[in-house]
């Protein structure tokens, strides 16, 4: 698994930062990349990296600002124009699902895919044999999400050597016992795929939050989780307009992390008031509560690797 930033600013665009977006690149274990939240020109900064838009298979929008949405019919658009033709699921508010088809029908854009729509509220709104995505509501001016993205834990390998010492013939019984399955043998000897297969290994925990001031929800949903993606559009010195503007300071995230018990911290959605030695104070200071902190900037990737999370 990877994460990628293709936008880390504040709801306009500068120079060095896009608005908001973010990939988790899910290549390796499904074949897919997710989206979350599609700022205007996302679709541009995704021409700076390897993604292929036919690769996306989910897109999670947080809150209908134009900072996390503006970029979404020209990036549907291009994906059908570059040969998408598998369906898409979009994720998010109510009103989400009005504004996209109204554009697309107004724009006379047509698209080689279907797209399904889950209009999101508190709960699991997602889940199959390999994830589970919790989604909880924060506190923003405009309704808005966050989300928990578990992956399940992966069965473990199977010892083979042990396995055939047991009398197990080569042949699909392995791939069964492989699957959690318990399989009787011709001569009626049962042999626990436990028995034969090591312990499962854990699936990460990723937790990406929305524009939101400090809040409970964005504890619960960052309860444990090996990476937590928080906003952090203010700082220290202007602590009072982060909580009238519905959002964070860096501060904010960091004690969320924290209470969480999260070990990695990914601070986005940076206001372009800052100067850079404005954000190296910022870091320092998260850095004393969440060691493994990043404040991140665009096109920046990270590596989850046997545990850890590693910048590219
Ligand atoms: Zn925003
Ligand atoms: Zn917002």
């Amino acid at each position: 698994m990877q994460i990628q930033f293709l936008g880390t600013g504040a709801g306009m665009p500068s120079k060095t930062r896009n608005t908001s977006s973010l990939v988790l690149k899910l290549l390796e274990e499904r074949g897919t990349i997710w989206l979350f939240d599609c700022g205007e020109a996302t679709q541009h900064q995704i021409l700076h990296t390897p993604i292929k838009p036919r690769k996306l298979e989910k897109i999670f929008i947080t809150h209908l600002h134009g900072d996390h949405i503006y970029g979404l019919p020209g990036l549907l658009g291009s994906r059908s124009f570059l040969g998408g033709e598998k369906p898409l699921t979009i994720y998010g508010p109510k009103g989400l699902k009005e504004w996209i088809e109204l554009t697309l029908i107004t724009s006379q854009t047509h698209l080689n895919y279907s797209i399904e729509y889950v209009e999101v509220e508190e709960g699991v709104i997602f889940e199959d044999e390999d994830f589970i995505v919790n989604a909880m509501p924060l506190q923003h001016v405009v309704p808005c999400f966050g989300y928990r993205i578990e992956q399940k834990p992966l069965p473990g390998a199977l010892q083979f050597e042990k396995a055939i010492n047991l009398g197990v013939p080569k042949g699909p019984l392995l791939g069964q016992l492989k699957n959690g399955l318990d399989v009787t043998l011709e001569d009626g000897t049962i042999i626990r795929s436990d028995d034969v297969t090591e312990p499962p290994k854990e699936g990460f925990t990723v937790a990406i939050l929305g524009d939101t001031r400090y809040c409970e929800n964005a504890i619960t949903l960052s309860k444990n989780a090996d990476i937590v993606i928080h906003e952090a559009t203010f700082d220290h010195s202007t602590e009072e307009l982060a909580a009238n503007y519905g959002h964070s300071t860096n501060l904010d995230a960091a004690n969320v992390a924290n209470l969480a018990g999260a070990k990695n911290l990914l601070l986005n959605h940076l206001s372009a008031r800052f100067f850079p030695r404005d954000i190296e104070e910022m870091l320092k200071q998260v850095k004393e509560i969440i060691p493994n902190s990043y404040i991140v900037n665009d096109f920046d990737e990270f590596n989850w690797q046997q545990g850890e999370m590693i910048l590219r």
